[in-house]
C-alpha cells in the first residue's frame, strides 16, 4: 500500500510538472491560475476512444496480464450509465448512438432516434464547424460502434447503406476494416472509386497507410473484420491511430478522431479471457498514443469510455507477480452495468462523477465550446 501510495504521489506530481512544463498550456494564462481552470480552456482536438465491452474486469485483466496500462495514468474519471432506451441492456448501435448524438435510441438503431428520424453526430457537428474528421476500428468501419458517429441507419445489419453513408459527409480519415461492403456490393456500384474521384488516397495495407501523413484516406485493413490480436491483427490499431492522428493535425481549426478497440466485445461473447486481455493491451497502446500527443499537443482532450460490458466478467482468483488470473462469466451476452470514463486534458474535469451515456456527448460539445 505505502509504495503504491507513492507511486500514485509520484505520479501526480509528474503530471504537474508536465502540465507547468508544457509551453502551449502555459501560454496565454494567468500563473496565479489552479490546474483546474487551466484545464477548462477549450479543446482544439477530441480523441475519443472506445473499448467495446469493456468494463473494469476487462481492463484489470489487461492491466494484470501485462502488470501495467496506460489507462491507470488518468486522474478524471467516471461511470456513464450504458442502458438504452427501451432495454436494460444495449447493443453497440444504441450505446454508440448515445455517445455519438446524445440521444437515447432503440437497439440496433444507428445515430437515428426512436422514430427512425437522423440525429446529426458529434463527428457531423464537428466537420461543420471546420474540423477534420476521422475514425479508426480494429472491426469493419461499417461496424455498429463506428457506423454511429457517420452514418444513419434503423438497422445496423445494413452494412452496405452504412457504406453509402461515408460518401455523404467530408470525414477526412477511416481506417479499418470492411472494403467488401465499399466495393463487393450487392448493386454492383464501387464505392472505392467514388472515394478516389472526391479526393481520397484509398490503400489496403497497413505498410501502406503509414505512409501517409496529409490529404484525405480511406485506409481498409480488411474485407471484413480484421483478424485478433491473438490471430495476427499486430500493430494495425496503434499504427492507424498514430496515422490518422497525423493527418488529422494538419487542421489549425482541430479535429475529433474516435478510435473503437473493437473486439475486447468479442472476447467476451466468447468468454475467451486469453483474448480479452490481449484485446484490452493492445487497446491501451493507443490509449498511450493518444496519451502521448495529448501531452506534447497540450490542447487535446482524450476521453476512454465503453459502449457496454460483454461477458459479466470477474476475476476470481489471480497471481500479481505471475500475471495470471481466473475469469469467470455470468452471460455471453452484454450486461447492464455502469462502465467508466476516463478523461485527460481541456475539459476532462467534466467527466468526473456518474452520469449517462448521452453526457458525453453534450461533454465533448462543451469542451469544443460548441453550442
Ligand atoms: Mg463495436
Ligand atoms: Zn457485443
Amino acid at each position: 500500500m505505502k509504495s503504491l501510495a507513492f507511486t500514485y504521489k509520484l505520479l501526480l506530481s509528474f503530471l504537474c510538472i508536465t502540465l507547468y512544463a508544457n509551453p502551449n498550456i502555459a501560454r496565454d494564462s494567468d500563473p496565479n491560475d489552479s490546474i483546474v481552470s487551466k484545464q477548462s480552456k477549450k479543446a482544439k482536438n477530441i480523441i475519443l476512444l472506445i473499448g467495446d465491452g469493456m468494463g473494469l474486469s476487462q481492463i484489470y485483466s489487461g492491466i494484470v496480464a501485462n502488470g501495467s496500462l496506460n489507462i491507470e495514468k488518468f486522474k478524471n474519471i467516471g461511470f456513464q450509465k450504458t442502458y438504452s432506451a427501451f432495454d436494460f441492456i444495449t447493443d453497440s448501435g444504441a450505446g454508440g448512438t448515445a455517445i455519438s448524438t446524445g440521444t437515447k435510441t432503440r437497439n440496433g438503431a444507428i445515430a437515428v432516434d426512436t422514430a427512425g428520424k437522423p440525429i446529426k453526430t458529434i463527428l457531423e457537428i464537428a466537420e461543420q464547424k471546420g474540423l477534420s474528421t476521422g475514425l479508426v476500428s480494429t472491426s469493419a468501419i461499417t461496424h455498429a460502434t463506428p457506423a454511429s458517429f457517420i452514418a444513419h441507419n434503423i438497422n445496423r445489419n445494413n452494412y452496405e447503406q452504412i457504406a453509402e453513408d461515408f460518401l455523404k459527409t467530408g470525414i477526412d480519415v477511416f481506417i479499418g476494416g470492411g472494403k467488401n461492403h465499399f466495393n463487393k456490393r450487392k448493386d454492383s456500384i464501387d464505392l472505392c472509386i467514388k472515394l478516389i474521384q472526391k479526393g481520397y488516397i484509398v490503400t489496403d495495407t497497413i505498410t501502406d497507410i503509414i505512409g501517409i501523413n496529409n490529404g484525405k484516406l480511406a485506409g481498409f485493413t480488411a474485407k471484413g473484420h480484421n483478424p485478433s490480436i491473438l490471430d495476427g491483427r499486430g500493430e494495425m490499431l496503434s499504427l492507424a491511430t498514430k496515422t490518422a492522428i497525423n493527418i488529422l493535425d494538419n487542421n489549425a481549426k482541430g479535429f475529433f478522431l474516435m478510435v473503437e478497440g473493437s473486439q475486447i466485445d468479442w472476447g467476451g461473447h466468447d468468454n475467451d479471457t486469453r483474448r480479452i486481455a490481449y484485446e484490452m493491451i493492445d487497446f491501451d497502446k493507443a490509449i498511450g498514443i493518444a496519451l502521448d500527443f495529448a501531452r506534447k499537443n497540450g490542447n487535446t482532450l482524450v476521453i476512454v469510455t465503453a459502449d457496454h460490458e460483454t461477458g459479466g466478467m470477474t476475476l476470481n482468483s489471480g497471481n500479481i507477480k505471475e500475471k495470471t488470473f481466473e475469469a469467470v462469466y455470468t452471460t455471453k451476452d452484454h450486461t447492464g452495468i455502469m462502465v467508466p470514463v476516463f478523461a485527460f486534458g481541456p475539459g476532462s474535469e467534466k467527466f468526473n462523477g456518474i452520469y449517462q451515456n448521452t453526457a458525453i456527448f453534450y461533454k465533448m460539445l462543451e469542451s469544443l465550446k460548441i453550442k
